[in-house]
């Protein structure tokens, strides 16, 4: 089967995207790996009608369940190539399978470097956070270790001293850090720790402190992860040759997501810094109305009515 349009990633965007063109009665397939940063969040605090906050995962399945009502074909897998055919676009998996469309959405989204130890995953989102702007107000008035490297550790630490004067810092890959982002640490009173963390130490969903290498343990009730170096996985976008920024998100015009190829679309994490549920989902319904208005438009050439018009 031939599609209108093909997504690759199945995440917040993806699936916002899909939803939004199943609407509008297209034929759709998101292929998706599921190994997302929507996996990964254990709670999304800041979602209007969620004021207890809701799971990824929850938050996936419904939106699954939801998209597949509207007749959208949902792939779990990987794909690993694309290629430029003469009518549109072809979408290999790591299964072998082909997925071709007309339209291109890509929703990959983002990998998070996040440190080697397994106890923080049922943490995330719920103890343990990578973003201020989302979970800043989580961590108002407590004890907070920022489990970071470098730069990326002390900024973050120098952010989230808006909602705790309560900070330690574990420059845990021992990066150097500059001296005037030193004295900016020590002027808002942050605990600043070259050590290497050896232990994680959680109960639960609870994030509890950490064990440094020469045996000092910390103790703190919230953490925020800071490493730097995210992956944009991006590659999908590169294969077609889209323009990438110098730290490889995809480059897309901020009215249509339309990429630098002509019916290649980019929404979410994988764009010029989205990054947050919220705007991804903005961004997977912004990609899909254009996606619509250049479907129609090859439908309908001599068409009087101006699809771009609106929004
Ligand atoms: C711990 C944590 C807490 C967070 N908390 C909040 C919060 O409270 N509020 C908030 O607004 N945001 C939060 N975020 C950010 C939010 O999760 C992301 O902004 C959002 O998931 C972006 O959506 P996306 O669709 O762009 O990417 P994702 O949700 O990451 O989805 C991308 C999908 O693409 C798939 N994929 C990637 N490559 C391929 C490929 N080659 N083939 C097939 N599939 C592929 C992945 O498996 C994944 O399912 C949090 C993130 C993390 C990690």
């Amino acid at each position: 089967m031939r599609y209108d349009c093909v997504i690759v990633g199945g995440g917040i965007a993806g699936l916002q995207a899909a939803i939004q063109l199943g609407r509008y009665r297209h034929r759709v397939a998101v292929i998706d790996a599921g190994d997302g940063r929507s996996n990964l969040c254990r709670c999304y605090h800041n979602l209007i009608g969620w004021p207890e906050g809701v799971s990824g995962s929850e938050l996936l399945a419904s939106g699954r369940k939801q998209a597949e009502r509207l007749g959208v074909h949902l792939v779990h897998a990987r794909a690993v190539k694309a290629a430029k055919e003469q009518d549109g676009f072809v979408i290999e998996t790591d299964g072998n399978e082909h997925y071709a469309g007309d339209r291109l959405l890509l929703t990959t989204g983002v990998k998070d470097r996040l440190p080697p130890f397994s106890e923080l995953r049922p943490c995330l989102g719920i103890s343990v956070y990578v973003c201020p702007d989302c979970d800043g107000y989580e961590i108002s008035g407590k004890r907070t270790l920022v489990f970071g490297a470098g730069k990326a550790g002390a900024e973050m630490a120098l952010t989230l001293t808006h909602w705790t004067d309560d900070l330690i810092y574990v420059n845990h890959e021992l990066t150097a850090i500059d001296e005037h982002t030193r004295e900016n640490l020590e002027r808002r009173q942050i605990t600043y720790i070259e050590r290497k963390v050896s232990a994680v130490i959680t109960e639960d969903t609870v994030f509890k402190g950490v064990a440094l290498d020469d045996g000092t343990v910390l103790e703190a009730g919230r953490c925020f992860v800071a490493l730097g170096g995210n992956e944009v996985l991006s590659g999908i976008g590169a294969q077609l040759g889209a323009k990438l920024l110098d730290n490889k998100h995809i480059m897309v015009d901020p009215r249509t997501k339309l990429t630098s190829i002509p019916h290649v679309w980019a929404a979410g994490d994988v764009t010029v810094h989205s990054e947050m549920a919220t705007i991804a989902m903005g961004d997977g319904s912004q990609a899909a109305i254009w996606i619509h208005k250049s479907l129609m438009e090859q439908a309908m050439p001599a068409n009087s009515v101006n699809m771009t018009a609106t929004h």
